[in-house]
């Protein structure tokens, strides 16, 4: 038997996620592709024990996103989010 794999919440994206983007992702609400819930992306629950993030649904446990960097590319999936809602005005 695997023991469970421990996560974070997906504030610990942060960091990760302001080398690609130029606003905080964290903050944006995002809508899972599997269950349809609508959630801060800050309540993903943030795998970071492979080889780059996965971002799973804190209500399924659907992947919303992966974010991978090799060399000088990151490769950025979000096929796991029907959409991701971004607050532009600061
Ligand atoms: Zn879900």
């Amino acid at each position: 038997m695997n023991a469970p794999m421990s996560y974070l919440d997906g504030n610990a994206a942060a960091g990760e996620l302001s080398r690609i983007f130029a606003v905080d992702i964290t903050s944006a609400q995002g809508q899972c592709a599997n269950c349809g819930c609508k959630k801060p992306f800050a309540e993903a629950h943030l795998y970071m024990q492979c080889p780059g993030v996965v971002a799973r649904c804190a209500l399924c446990g659907h992947v919303l996103l992966r974010l991978v960097h090799v060399r000088q590319r990151a490769f950025l999936d979000l096929r796991g989010m029907t959409y991701l809602s971004i607050e532009t005005a600061q």
